[in-house]
């Protein structure tokens, strides 16, 4: 897929979601073949001279005439497919890393029917690849905490409607939200409950610092009516103080809420956190947008294996 502009292209300055990109010439140039999307994938996944993820040696990989890879160190056939979101995938390689350019040059998501429009697969390959891409990219952001022990997190719950809940005819889930130094992270919750938060809370933050929140809400939500201190103090913001510093929570719900309620509007409640994740991922780097796509390719982590640490590389090493 030779694709040259014959120029350079435009870089934009201005920090905004999405903004500045990634742009086809470059994907092209490094995704030009099956093998050479391939032989990406071996490098990030089993790098030459890296610890081996099998045998724990010196990692050596070479591909064989019939087109499979053996580790050398170790003597084992791999793939450099399985356990990631392209796993058991009967569609080229090239197809992926050009629709999840799509997914990190985007301002309102990529939906199922605009991938099978653009790259002339079945609507029900095109809706599996966009929840893998998402799936990816939330774990992905789950390798990285967004606070260290003891920082104060911002927290806000709040509830997002034409979710399509499948039993209930209240179409709304609860998604509880955490913040730090401008990045966020949420989880959908099923009630609105202060036992329910925390443990969500502890789960995507674990040892966070004092809590703080300038919703009346979710004020609420942490206090203890009096009878001890609240979880959460509040901080009712009626102006902003500081225009540099604005609400990390409130801008992604303004960068959200409009894309999902119009292009995702029959998402159903059980697949809210994969748009939700999508969306946090770009949001986190809206500050270093040209980076975006190459982060998503940064690393693979084993989407098969449901377990704590969702990097199965770490997994595999502490054994
Ligand atoms: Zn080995």
């Amino acid at each position: 897929m030779p694709f040259d502009l014959g120029y350079p292209p435009a870089r934009s300055r201005l920090a905004r979601p999405g903004y500045d990109g990634t742009c086809l010439e470059d994907v092209a140039s490094h995704f030009a073949t099956e093998d050479a999307c391939r032989e990406y994938l071996m490098e990030v996944r089993f790098g030459q001279g890296k610890i081996c993820l099998k045998c724990g040696g010196i990692s050596q990989w070479h591909q064989r005439s019939n087109g499979r890879y053996v580790l050398l160190c170790c003597g084992v056939f791999v793939s450099p497919t399985a356990g990631t979101l392209f796993n058991y995938t009967k569609l080229p390689l090239r197809l992926w890393f050009y629709a999840m350019l799509h997914f990190a040059n985007s301002h309102e998501g990529v939906g199922a029917g605009f991938l099978e429009r653009h790259l002339g697969i079945g609507h029900g390959a095109a809706f599996h690849m966009a929840q893998r891409i998402r799936w990816h990219l939330a774990e992905l952001e789950r390798s990285t905490p967004i606070a260290k022990a003891g920082q104060a997190v911002e927290v806000r719950v709040e509830s997002l409607y034409r979710v399509r809940s499948g039993t209930s005819a209240r179409n709304r889930a609860n998604i509880l939200f955490a913040a730090c130094d401008g990045k966020v992270v949420c989880e959908v919750i099923g009630y609105s409950r202060q036992r329910i938060a925390l443990e969500a809370l502890a789960k995507m933050v674990p040892d966070h610092g004092e809590l703080f929140t300038t919703s009346y809400r979710t004020a609420r939500l942490f206090s203890e009516y009096g009878t001890r201190p609240p979880r959460a103090t509040y901080r009712p913001c009626y102006y902003i103080e500081n225009e540099q510093e604005t609400d990390a929570i409130k801008g992604f719900l303004s960068y959200f809420l409009w894309p999902f309620q119009t292009h995702h509007k029959f998402a159903s409640r059980a697949h809210a956190w994969l748009y939700l994740s999508e969306f946090l991922f770009r949001y986190n780097r809206r500050h270093r947008s040209a980076q975006i796509y190459w982060d998503m390719l940064r690393a693979f982590p084993n989407l098969t294996m449901r377990t704590d640490n969702p990097v199965d590389t770490e997994d595999l090493r502490s054994k």
